[in-house]
């Protein structure tokens, strides 16, 4: 999680020391050296920022503001829309965001989206490098659903299914189960992707999933 951020007379700070009575804030601008020290809540010293920091607008500091603790909050909250976690914090913050508009919304959420890419495994490159994922994510129970259930199983003979036990009990309860491989809509890196769908009260529903090597029907 990262650090708590302030504005302060139109610069942003970032919290270096929090304790009981003193609050050591940084200016956020890389190699600057404006600094601010709080003592139960007053200012007691300060160091100058450099000539190339600025203060900045009140509806960019509004942004910074709001874009620093959505990325803090996404990365604690992985499951939630980016969009959603930034309007909830501009309802908490309300005052604190007077001067935004929807396009500052915009750019906090694609904000979220790139810092939570960040913690995203690597897109794998070639079919070798998919197996390696799909084998080390099955050793790891990495992959669950977003209830914490293990979404990937793997056969003896090395053949990957995605599904949870909450679809597998769902697929015993269905009426009628079918299947179905589609060829231009596969995982990349495999050549199909092989879907069971259950019939249950008038629903059909896709219940688990199986990226596949060929394109051959006996498969
Ligand atoms: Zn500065």
């Amino acid at each position: 999680m990262g650090r708590k951020c302030k504005i302060f007379e139109g610069y942003a700070f970032t919290q270096k020391k929090d304790r009981e009575d003193t609050n050591v804030w940084t200016c956020s601008k890389k190699n600057c050296n404006g600094r601010i020290v709080f003592c139960n809540g007053t200012m007691t010293s300060s160091s100058p920022h450099i000539s190339q920091c600025v203060p900045k607008s009140t509806r960019e500091q509004q942004r910074n503001m709001l874009r620093h603790n959505a990325k803090r909050k996404a990365t604690d909250d992985l499951s939630s829309r980016p969009l959603k976690i930034a309007r909830q914090l501009l309802n908490v913050q309300g005052a604190q965001c007077s001067e935004l508009c929807s396009k500052d919304l915009d750019l906090v959420r694609r904000s979220i989206h790139r810092e939570r890419h960040k913690s995203w495994p690597e897109i794998p490159k070639s079919r070798e490098e998919l197996d390696k994922f799909l084998l080390a994510a099955f050793e790891e129970k990495s992959i669950k659903t977003s209830m914490g259930e293990l979404f990937l199983y793997r056969s003896d003979s090395g053949m990957y299914m995605f599904t949870c036990e909450t679809n597998l009990r769902m697929m015993s309860l269905c009426t009628s189960l079918m299947g179905d491989g589609t060829f231009d809509r596969a995982i990349q890196h495999s050549c199909q992707l092989y879907t069971i769908h259950g019939y249950k009260d008038g629903y059909h529903i896709p219940l688990a999933f199986f990226p596949l090597n060929g394109k051959s029907e006996e498969l």
